[in-house]
């Protein structure tokens, strides 16, 4: 018997587990020589299975999982080479051993452009030859199967977004490209929508990264629901999503799946242990109408997201043409106030809070941007861009620390009262506000108590954990805090009971209805009532006229804010006021009521 044990593995390791091995030989005497060598060999294991006719070797070809295939060519049945090619349909990927008889070489180097990995002659090869052949195919094609897969994955990673597994942006492009290019050529519409969650920096900033990333597989996952398979959905990156529709029949086709995104995505999702709400954005393009290329679809697509968010949020929005201009004037509007910051166009107006009887109680710090192209620009335009783009940490920041300096310099003056600041959402969720208060009293020298932030109904509700630790912390310091524009917000009465603040800043728009709508008047009184029953402090905002003014008198709400009184106005001229024994307003008000 030939001695096979010192033949040279090319991989011992590998070779440890027996290798399954199909034998298709229908010579008897051939079939046991071959067993004979290969389970002589001492390291390697050989799983050997034998077929005798070409249909039984096939079937067992598609059946079983070999390692490597060693097939007669000279079989009775059928033409070897033919049994070959479809053994390679069979089981494509199992390297195969021709083996031809002697003195048949030209049909051996065939067999090797059909598809056969090595061969063997019959009678010509040694034992050793025979296992070194069979081990080396088996290696080949593992390294060669390895390398694939290595490619696969390269592949895989450079087209696809490590964190959702979602196409990415080149992927995404070159996707767009081909159906944009069989678009043309069949004459029908594509569209992609542009999706961005809102006030992602907001959760990012506040809640950590990890929960952002979170949210963002729950917004991919969500996003795939909706999406049709025959669609594709990649991710820009940041919370910047895109869904490619083909083949849109209907002009309203985008927008029906867009509002299926809003509404899928602004369900309640749990992160962390907490439950978030969180809306989207998406802006509509379709090619042709408003695009020709990939390139010029993306930005117009993402310049109407841009107008979704700036008109409310949680919507979507058709590209048009206008949108350049106003993204135009509103990336100018962004630059523009950061110059406003660092050149101090930036200025506070005070509007006096009063008690009817006693007269100036405090005064609410509200900003104001003197705009070298545009005038005087109201915070109601700019400080939701400034929110968004997180200029407001440092227009917050510089607000708050005027309106302290000025109340210490009034005290000074002799009169001494509180000063409200707004505070937004933003500003609360991050997690150092409650020292920049500190900071701030501390480097003014302004007494905590003279000191009240406005903060809105939504961000106690909304944002939970981080924000209510931020305002009990605040409220340590001996700051007030109040619900301003209260009643606007859909609070829960429930969730009002716990809510750490001082007072209720009841909202203009039920003041300015109080003398034509008899129900608003209802809703006002069960308002000041449910402040005072739990023990908080109520201002009425907006009191334009002394009819609001008495008919909040008469149900127990003394501390108004108003024009009425005075509209917002400089610091100089807020002193002047402070210092009038009689302000003029009383003096109005006095003859009005007589
Ligand atoms: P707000 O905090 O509710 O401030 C009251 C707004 O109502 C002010 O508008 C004020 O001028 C206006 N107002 C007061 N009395 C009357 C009245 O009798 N009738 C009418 N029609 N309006 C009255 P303003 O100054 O344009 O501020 C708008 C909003 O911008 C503020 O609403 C506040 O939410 C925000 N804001 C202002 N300054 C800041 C700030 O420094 N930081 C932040 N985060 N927000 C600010
Ligand atoms: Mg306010
Ligand atoms: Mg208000």
């Amino acid at each position: 018997m030939a001695d096979t044990r010192q033949v040279p593995g090319p991989n011992a390791a590998a070779a440890r587990d027996p290798i399954r091995l199909l034998l298709v030989e229908d010579d008897p005497v051939d079939a046991a020589h071959l067993r004979e060598i290969l389970t002589s060999v001492d390291e390697v294991k050989f799983e050997i299975e034998q077929a005798s006719h070409v249909e039984e070797g096939l079937q067992m070809l598609r059946d079983g999982a070999f390692q490597v295939v060693l097939l007669d060519l000279s079989l009775e049945e059928g033409d070897g080479l033919d049994t070959l090619s479809r053994a390679k349909v069979a089981a494509a990927s199992v390297p195969i051993i021709a083996m031809t008889s002697q003195g048949n070489e030209v049909q051996a180097l065939k067999a090797l452009r059909v598809g056969a990995q090595d061969y063997l002659v019959k009678g010509e090869s040694e034992p050793r030859l025979v296992v070194r052949t069979v081990l080396y195919a088996v290696e080949r094609h593992r390294i060669l199967t390895d390398l694939a897969l290595a490619r696969q994955r390269e592949h895989y990673i450079a087209t696809h977004d490590s964190l959702t597994g979602l196409p990415n942006r080149a992927a995404f492009m070159d996707q767009l490209q081909r159906s944009i290019a069989y678009a043309a050529r069949n004459q029908t519409q594509v569209s992609l929508l542009f999706v961005d969650v809102d006030r992602f920096k907001n959760i990012n900033d506040s809640m950590g990264h990890q929960v952002g990333d979170e949210l963002l597989r729950v917004v991919s996952t969500r996003l795939q629901d909706v999406v049709r398979r025959s669609d594709m959905l990649g991710r820009l990156g940041g919370d910047e999503f895109i869904v490619l529709l083909q083949d849109v029949q209907r002009d309203h086709d985008p927008a029906r799946v867009s509002q299926k995104i809003l509404d899928t995505l602004s369900r309640p999702c749990s992160l962390n242990g907490a439950e978030y709400r969180v809306t989207a954005s998406v802006g509509i393009a379709v090619y042709p109408s408003d695009g020709m290329s990939a390139d010029v679809l993306i930005k117009n697509a993402d310049l109407a997201m841009y107008h979704a968010k700036s008109v409310g949020r949680n919507r979507y929005s058709y590209y048009a043409k206008d949108m350049d201009d106003q993204v135009a004037t509103s990336l100018d509007m962004e630059n523009g106030l950061r110059l406003a910051l660092e050149h101090h166009s930036l200025l506070v107006h005070y509007q006096p809070q009063v008690h009817v009887g006693k007269g100036i109680i405090g005064a609410e710090a509200l900003v104001r941007w003197r705009c070298p192209n545009r005038g005087m620009v109201s915070p109601a335009t700019f400080i939701p861009m400034a929110e968004e783009t997180g200029l407001i940490h440092p227009i917050g920041a510089w607000v708050l620390r005027t309106a302290c300096e000025q109340a210490v310099a009034w005290q000074g003056a002799g009169r001494g009262i509180r000063v409200a600041v707004n505070v937004s959402t933003r500003q609360l969720a991050s997690s150092s506000f409650a020292d920049e208060v500190s900071t701030t009293l501390r480097e003014t020298g302004l007494d905590p108590r003279r000191l009240e932030l406005e903060i809105t109904e939504s961000s106690v509700l909304e944002e939970q954990g981080v924000t209510l630790g931020t305002i009990r912390l605040v409220r340590q310091l001996g700051v007030r805090v109040a619900i301003d524009d209260f009643g606007t917000g859909y609070s829960a009465l429930s969730a009002l009971r716990n809510l750490p603040v001082d007072a209720l800043k009841i909202d203009r728009s039920f003041v300015s209805d109080l003398d034509s709508d008899p129900s608003v008047r209802t809703i006002t009184t069960s308002l000041i009532d449910l402040a005072t029953g739990l023990g908080l402090d109520v201002t009425a905002e907006g009191v334009e006229n002394t009819g609001q003014m008495r008919f909040l008198e008469s149900r127990g709400c003394h501390d108004m804010q108003g024009f009425l009184f005075s509209r917002p106005m400089p610091a100089e001229e807020f002193a002047r006021q402070l210092q009038t024994p009689v302000p003029p307003w009383q003096e109005a008000l006095s003859t009005s009521i007589e």
